[in-house]
C-alpha cells in the first residue's frame, strides 16, 4: 500500500486529511512538526509527504529543502499546503523543491486529484530501453539520467520533463501541451510552474554543459535539440 506522510501541527486538518487518505486507499502516517516528520521518514520513507508551511519548529519550505538536498530523500515527492495564496509563495515553494502546492482551504477531492497527478509523474516510465541524446544517457529502469560516469542530479519533476524532452526531440511544445504531456493534464497547476521547473532543469544540467539543450522558442515555447541553433 502506498504510504503517505502528512506533516500539518494543525490537529483537525491532519485528521480530516488523514481520513480522506485512509479512504482513497492511501497508508497514512501523522507527525505534528519536523523533527516527528524526520523519525517517522527514517522509519519507513514515504511515497509522497504533505507538508504544511507554518510548522512549529521549523518552517516547511525548509524542510522540502532539506529533503530536497538530501540525496537519500530527494526523489521523495513533496506537496507544500499552504495557507498563503500569493503568487510570490507559490513560487518559492516550487523552487524549494515542492513538486506541487495546495492553497487552503482546499476540498478533500482537489488534494486527492494533486496527489494522484504528482504520483501519476514521479512514477517510472517502466521501460528498459537506454535512450542517448547529446551525451546524455536516459534510463527509464534506473529511473536516471547520466553523462558519463555521473548521474544528474534531478527532482522527480525535473526527471520526467527531461525524460519526455528526451523521447520527444526536434519539436516545440507550448507550455500547456507540456502540463498536458508531463504534468498529466492537471487542471489545477498554472503555465507558470513549467517556467519554474524548466529553469530548474537547465540549472541542474549546467555542470554537464547539457542546458543548451533545452531551448525557448519565443511565443511558442521549449524545445529539446542536440543540433546547434
Ligand atoms: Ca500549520
Amino acid at each position: 500500500m502506498r504510504q503517505i506522510l502528512i506533516v500539518e501541527d494543525e490537529r483537525p486538518i491532519r485528521e480530516m486529511i488523514a481520513f480522506g487518505l485512509r479512504r482513497a486507499g492511501f497508508e497514512v502516517v501523522e507527525a505534528e512538526d519536523c523533527k516527528e516528520a524526520r523519525t517517522r521518514m527514517a522509519d519507513r520513507r514515504p511515497d509522497l509527504v504533505l507538508i504544511d508551511w507554518m510548522l512549529p519548529d521549523m518552517s516547511g519550505l525548509e524542510l522540502t529543502r532539506a529533503l530536497k538536498k538530501d540525496k537519500e530523500t530527494k526523489e521523495m515527492p513533496v506537496i507544500m499546503l499552504t495557507a498563503r495564496a500569493e503568487e510570490q509563495d507559490k513560487v518559492s515553494g516550487l523552487e524549494g523543491g515542492a513538486d506541487d502546492y495546495v492553497t487552503k482551504p482546499f476540498s478533500p477531492r482537489e488534494l486527492l486529484a494533486r496527489i494522484n497527478a504528482v504520483l501519476r509523474r514521479t512514477a517510472s516510465v517502466g521501460t528498459d530501453e537506454v535512450i542517448e541524446a547529446g551525451g546524455m544517457a536516459l534510463d527509464a529502469a534506473g529511473h536516471r539520467v547520466t553523462v558519463g560516469e555521473r548521474t544528474v542530479p534531478l527532482g522527480p519533476t525535473e526527471y520526467r520533463l527531461l525524460s519526455f524532452f528526451m523521447t520527444h526531440p526536434e519539436r516545440v511544445y507550448s507550455r500547456s501541451q507540456l502540463l498536458d504531456r508531463v504534468w498529466g493534464g492537471n487542471v489545477y497547476v498554472e503555465e507558470r510552474t513549467v517556467d519554474v521547473h524548466i529553469r530548474r532543469l537547465r540549472k541542474a544540467l549546467e555542470a554537464f554543459d547539457c542546458d543548451k539543450f533545452i531551448q525557448t522558442v519565443r511565443g511558442a515555447g521549449y524545445r529539446f535539440s542536440v543540433r546547434p541553433i
